[in-house]
């Protein structure tokens, strides 16, 4: 390909050898002419519309005062008195019940894990968290709501912990981004609290540097400045609740970029206006 993959741009590739700067960038394997060029292709990836349906509709999860009846934990008038106290407090159900003393931390963590369809762990050691994988930064982990804290190298499994509601989207997105499969175990808030503390990056490995930016633009630039340290790069990204995550390789770092509230971006406001 002799051109500029920037199909606004098309300007020829210097054939015979050129100054350095004249060389140009790649992105996902493609050649661009300039910094700008990788900007733009950059951004035209990143406001491309997802494609509707992608997220498999599932059935509504049975109601936890349902489950807790169901598994013999709490009787009828138990669950009509937490009902009303919750419309008071404005706590979760789970929580009214054990602000009530009605159940214990372990009955609500295994009828929320059943509601879901997930494992869960009563009880989770969170220096276990530091021994998580070097490939996903603290801010990554806190922004997906998964903390890793075992890899089996072979499946590409990784075991992660999660409060409840599960968060599908973001363990579609570690799927698409990483290649690892994530295992969720449902554990107490406080605990993953605890666990989040204790996650730290081993050292070894790729260091994945990660930040936070508001807008894809910001993105699409970040993206661009990183091609042009780099000269080749390739960017995944995927988008779940209301983040954007951004992954960049190239042949010295690995960057990560989530990009927060992209719901808000006019472009993607006129995509989905209609
Ligand atoms: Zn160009």
């Amino acid at each position: 390909m002799p051109r500029c993959a920037e199909l606004t741009c098309g300007r020829w590739r210097p054939e015979r050898l050129v100054p350095r700067w004249a060389t140009g960038l790649r992105f996902n394997g493609r050649w661009y002419c300039s910094r700008p060029c990788v900007e733009l292709a950059v951004r035209a990836r990143l406001d491309a519309p997802v494609a509707a349906g992608a997220v498999p509709p599932s059935l509504p999860p049975l109601r936890l005062g349902v489950l807790l009846r169901h598994l013999g934990v709490i009787a009828e008038p138990d669950l009509e008195r937490a009902l009303a106290g919750q419309r008071e407090s404005g706590l979760r159900l789970g929580a009214e019940l054990r602000r009530l003393g009605l159940v214990g931390p372990e009955a609500v963590l295994r009828a929320l894990a059943a509601q879901s369809g997930v494992s869960y762990l009563a009880s989770f050691d969170a220096r276990r968290a530091a021994h998580g994988p070097s490939w996903l930064s603290e801010p990554m982990v806190r922004a997906l709501g998964l903390i890793p804290f075992e890899v089996e190298p072979v499946s590409r499994t990784v075991r992660v912990i999660c409060t409840a509601p599960v968060p599908r989207a973001a363990m579609r997105a570690l799927t698409k981004l990483t290649g690892w499969l994530p295992e969720p175990y449902l554990v107490d808030d406080a605990v993953w609290d605890e666990a989040l503390v204790q996650y730290h990056a081993a050292p070894e490995g790729t260091p994945s540097v990660s930040s936070t930016v508001d807008t894809l633009a910001a993105a699409a630039s970040r993206v661009a400045d990183l091609a042009q340290q780099d000269r080749a790069v390739t960017m995944r990204h995927a988008t779940y609740d209301h983040y954007t995550w951004v992954r960049i390789e190239g042949t010295q770092q690995l960057a990560d970029l989530i990009v927060a509230g992209v719901q808000e971006e006019p472009c993607l406001a006129a995509h989905t206006a209609h």
